[in-house]
C-alpha cells in the first residue's frame, strides 16, 4: 500500500522528475539522482539505467543504485543481448518473475546481480529515438505487477527528454573526455552550462572580443575601393546609430540617464582623431587602413594607461572604429549589426558592456567564467536575456556565425543543433507561454493554506521592472539595488539625477512602502571610474557601506536624494548593505541624521523620519544580533551573501559552485538564530536573497518565522502560488527536521523530499 502511494506521489508529481535535470549541477549526479528517485518510488532493490550507443548498437550501463557501481560503463549488450538488449530491440517492457529462468538471461559478473530475482524493465524513447533502458530489480520472486509496468513506462517517458539531453553529453569512446565539446551525431554538439538567466534563443553566436583590435580586421570587400566621401558618410552612418541606441537606451533604463556612450561621442566629436585619419586618406592610405591605424595608436594609449577607466575606453575605441568599418564595408546597405539579434559568447563582462549589448538586441549572452548569483546574471534578469555560465574557454573559439540554441531555463548549449533539437525546443517554448501566470489576475495578499499572511515584496535592479512588479500585486519594494545606476555610467551620478531616478520607485508603488539600500559597490560590483576595480580580493575588500563611509561625500549625496525622493506620507526604510559591527551601522546611521539636519536647516522637503535598517549579510552580525537588533529598525538577510561569507566561497566562481550550499547546517541554523533575535526585540526581518524564491527553502524561512520576503518580480507569481500550497504547521516541521541535520548531506535528503510528501503533510 506504501509504494502505491509513493507511486501515486511521483505520478501526480512529474516535476520532480523533470526537475532532476535543471537541479542537477552535474550529469553523473542527475543519473544517480533519478536510479535514486526510482528504486525509492518503487520499493526496488536496484534500479539501473542503461544508454543507447547508436554506433555501437548498444546499450551500456550509465548509473544504477544495487548493482556494483564497478559495473557502470562496462556492461555493454549488443542490442537483442540479454534482458536489457531485447528490451531495447523489442521496444517493449518485459517484466520476469524469476529473471534466472528467461532464456535471455545474461549474467555479468562485474553486476553482482545474481541474488535478485525478479526483473522488470522498460525501453526509454523519445519520438521514434531510441535513448536507453530503464530497469528495475527486486530479491523477491515476482514482486512486480501491471501497476509497476504501468508506472515505470510513464517514469520512462517523463525521463525521456531529460535522459536524451543528458545522453548528448556523453561521448561513449572517450568516457574520460568530460571537458571537450561533446559532439553528437549529425554534427550537433551539447554543452552544459549553469542557468543565470532564464530563456531560450536560437540564433548565430558570435565572441564578444575585447579591447584587441579582433574586431578591427577583415571588414573590407576585397578589391573594394573607398572614397574620403565613403568616410564621412560612414562617421555620419555611425553617429545617428549611436544616438539611436542612447534614446532606445534611455527609454529602456531611464536610470542610465545618458552616457552609456559618452566616450564614443566625445571621439567621434574629437577633431584631432578625425584630422589624423582625413590626413592619412589624403595621403593615399585606404580608408579602413587609415581608420586601423589611428584608431589602433589610440587603443594603445588608454591600454598603457596605469588607470582601469581609460584602459577601459579602449573598448570603447575599438567598438567605434568597429562600427565605423562595418558602416564603411556596408556603405550602399541596409545597417548592419555584428551583434544584434546573435547570441554572445564571452569571457566575462562588465555590467556596463551587459546594457550596451541589451541595447543591441542581442538573443542571448554565454559566460564563460562567473557564477549565477553575480551582478551581471541578476542584471541579466533583470533585462530578460538569456544567460548561461559556461566554464568552457573553448567556446570562445566558435566560429563566428556558428548556430547555438541555449535553454538557459536549464543550462543546455546545443551547438548546431539538429532539426530535431530545434523542434523539441519550439515546442516546449509554446508550453512555456501557454502556462504563463496572466498578470493582473493575482491575488492581492498571500497566504499559506492554514491562512497565514506573508507579505510578498519585490527586489528591483532597473526601473524597468517596476512595471511587472506592481501588475502581479508587489507589496512594496524590499530591495532597491541603488548600485546599478551607479554601475552603467561612467562616472557618479549627482545628487540631482539620483532624486529623479528614486522618485520613481514612491511613484510606481504608493503607499505600499519602499526599502533603498545604499551603496553595494566593489566585490563583483566594481565602478570603472573609483578604485574598487584594482582590488587583488575584491570581495573582502573596500565594498558596501565600507565604500561609503570612505567616501562620505558620495555617501551623503545619496542619503539626501533618498530623503528628498520619499514623500512624508510614504513608508520609507533605508538600508545598509553588508554592516558587521553594530559601530559601523552607529556611522552609517549618523550619516542620515545629519542629512535630516542639513535638509531641515536649509528648508528642503524631505522624509523626516525614515526607519534605518540594515542588511544582514556577514556571519559576524549572528554573535552580535541582540546588540544589533536594539539599535536598527528592521533587518533584510542577503543570503547570496551570507552564504558566500558563511562558507568561504565566491558567489561568482563556477569553479566551487557545487560548494555553494545554502542548505548547509552552518547557514540554516544561523539563519534561524538571526530571526529569533529580531523576533524577540520585535524588529521586521525579511530575506531578501535568491533563496527567498525557492521552493524547497521558502517553507523552511516560513517555518523559523520569517513573513516577508522580497523576490525579482519575474518570480512573485509562482512564489506566491507556492506559499498558497502548503501549510504553515507543516513548513514548521519541515524547518525543525531541517535544523536537526548536522551534516550537508543529512540536510539535502531532508530538502529533496519537497515539496511535500507523507512525511509532512498533516
Ligand atoms: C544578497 O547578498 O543576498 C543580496 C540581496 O544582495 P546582493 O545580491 O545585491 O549582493
Ligand atoms: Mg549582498
Amino acid at each position: 500500500m506504501e509504494k502505491r502511494k509513493g507511486q501515486l506521489n511521483l505520478l501526480c508529481d512529474m516535476g520532480e522528475l523533470t526537475n532532476l535535470l535543471s537541479e542537477s549541477v552535474d550529469i553523473e549526479i542527475f543519473f544517480q539522482r533519478a536510479v535514486r528517485l526510482v528504486a525509492q518510488t518503487l520499493k526496488a532493490d536496484v534500479c539501473s539505467i542503461y544508454l543507447f550507443d547508436n554506433r555501437a548498437n548498444e546499450v551500456v550501463l550509465k548509473s544504477t543504485i544495487g548493482l556494483n557501481p564497478d559495473a557502470i560503463g562496462k556492461v555493454r549488450l549488443k542490442v537483442g543481448e540479454g534482458l536489457v538488449g531485447q528490451t531495447m530491440e523489442r521496444l517493449h517492457p518485459i517484466c520476469e518473475a524469476k529473471a534466472k529462468s528467461s532464456p535471455y538471461f545474461k549474467y555479468f559478473e562485474e553486476t553482482d546481480e545474481d541474488r535478485f530475482e525478479s526483473f522488470l524493465a522498460v525501453p526509454i524513447r523519445r519520438g521514434v529515438e531510441k535513448v536507453g533502458v530503464l530497469v528495475v530489480q527486486s530479491e523477491q520472486e515476482n514482486y512486480f505487477d501491471e501497476y509497476d509496468v504501468m508506472t515505470l513506462r510513464v517514469i520512462a517517458s517523463q525521463l525521456a527528454g531529460a535522459v536524451e539531453n543528458a545522453r548528448l553529453l556523453i561521448d561513449m569512446e572517450h568516457p574520460g573526455g568530460k571537458q571537450k565539446v561533446v559532439a553528437v551525431a549529425n554534427g550537433t554538439s551539447f554543452i552544459k552550462g549553469n542557468p543565470a538567466s532564464g530563456g531560450n534563443a536560437f540564433a548565430d553566436g558570435v565572441i564578444f572580443k575585447k579591447s584587441h583590435g579582433g574586431l578591427m580586421t577583415g571588414f573590407e570587400k576585397q578589391g573594394k575601393q573607398y572614397s574620403l566621401k565613403d568616410f564621412f558618410v560612414a562617421l555620419e552612418k555611425t553617429t545617428n546609430q549611436l544616438e539611436d541606441f542612447q534614446s532606445k537606451l534611455a527609454q529602456r533604463l531611464p536610470e542610465s540617464a545618458s552616457l552609456i556612450f559618452t566616450a564614443h561621442f566625445m571621439i567621434l566629436k574629437d577633431a584631432k582623431f578625425i584630422g589624423k585619419i582625413v590626413d592619412m586618406i589624403e595621403n593615399g592610405i585606404s580608408p579602413p587602413q587609415a581608420i586601423r591605424t589611428v584608431a589602433g595608436d589610440y587603443i594603445n594609449i588608454f591600454l598603457s594607461s596605469q588607470h582601469v577607466y581609460i584602459r577601459e575606453k579602449a573598448s570603447d575605441m575599438e567598438d567605434l572604429a568597429g562600427r565605423i568599418l562595418d558602416n564603411l564595408h556596408y556603405i550602399n546597405e541596409p545597417d548592419s549589426d555584428h551583434r544584434r539579434g546573435r547570441i554572445i559568447i564571452a569571457r566575462d563582462l562588465f555590467p556596463s558592456e551587459m546594457l550596451k549589448l541589451a541595447t543591441e538586441d542581442v538573443k542571448g549572452i554565454i559566460l564563460v567564467s562567473g557564477g549565477i548569483t553575480s551582478h551581471v546574471a541578476i542584471l541579466a534578469r533583470s533585462m530578460k536575456i538569456p544567460l548561461i555560465i559556461a566554464e568552457r574557454p573553448e567556446l570562445l573559439d566558435l566560429p563566428d556565425g556558428a548556430p547555438i540554441l541555449m535553454d538557459a531555463d536549464i543550462g543546455n548549449i546545443f551547438l548546431y543543433p539538429s532539426e530535431e533539437i530545434i523542434q523539441q525546443y519550439e515546442t516546449r517554448n509554446k508550453t512555456h507561454k501557454a502556462v504563463t501566470p496572466l498578470v493582473g489576475k493575482r491575488p492581492q495578499e498571500t497566504r499559506t493554506i492554514d491562512g497565514h499572511r506573508v507579505r510578498l515584496m519585490a527586489n528591483i535592479n532597473l526601473l524597468s521592472e517596476l512595471t511587472l512588479a506592481r501588475d502581479l500585486n508587489a507589496e512594496g519594494i524590499g530591495l532597491y539595488r541603488t548600485e546599478f545606476p551607479f554601475l552603467i555610467r561612467n562616472n557618479f551620478p549627482s545628487e540631482e539625477e539620483q532624486y529623479l531616478v528614486y522618485k520613481r520607485l514612491f511613484e510606481a508603488m504608493p503607499g505600499q512602502g519602499v526599502t533603498i539600500r545604499t551603496l553595494d559597490v566593489g566585490g563583483d560590483k566594481a565602478l570603472i571610474y573609483s578604485d574598487t576595480s584594482s582590488e587583488s580580493n575584491p570581495e573582502l575588500g573596500l565594498r558596501s557601506i565600507r565604500f561609503s563611509l570612505k567616501y562620505l561625500d558620495v555617501f551623503e549625496k545619496q542619503i539626501r536624494a533618498i530623503l528628498r525622493a520619499a514623500p512624508p506620507e510614504e513608508s520609507l526604510k533605508i538600508m545598509f548593505p553588508m554592516i558587521s559591527s553594530v559601530d559601523e551601522f552607529r556611522e552609517a546611521r549618523r550619516m542620515v541624521d545629519t542629512c535630516i539636519n542639513d535638509l531641515n536647516s536649509a528648508g528642503i522637503a524631505h522624509h523626516p523620519n525614515p526607519q534605518v535598517g540594515t542588511m544582514l549579510e556577514v556571519p559576524a552580525v549572528v554573535e552580535i544580533m541582540n546588540e544589533l537588533a536594539q539599535e536598527a529598525d528592521f533587518f533584510s538577510v542577503g543570503t547570496n551573501d551570507f552564504v558566500q561569507y558563511t562558507l568561504a566561497v565566491d558567489r561568482t566562481n563556477q569553479k566551487v559552485a557545487s560548494y555553494y550550499r545554502p542548505f548547509h547546517p552552518g547557514v540554516l541554523r544561523a539563519l534561524e538564530r538571526m530571526v529569533v533575535w529580531a523576533r524577540i526585540w520585535g524588529k521586521d526581518i525579511s530575506v531578501c536573497g535568491e533563496m527567498a524564491h525557492e521552493p524547497q527553502f521558502i517553507p523552511f524561512l516560513l517555518g523559523i518565522g520569517i513573513s516577508s520576503l522580497s523576490v525579482d518580480p519575474q518570480y512573485l507569481a509562482d512564489v506566491q502560488d507556492h506559499i498558497s500550497g502548503f501549510k504553515l504547521t507543516d513548513a514548521q516541521i519541515y524547518a525543525k527536521d531541517l535544523l536537526s541535520q548536522g551534516t550537508v548531506q543529512g540536510a539535502w535528503e531532508v530538502l529533496r523530499y519537497y515539496p511535500p510528501n507523507e512525511r509532512y503533510q498533516g
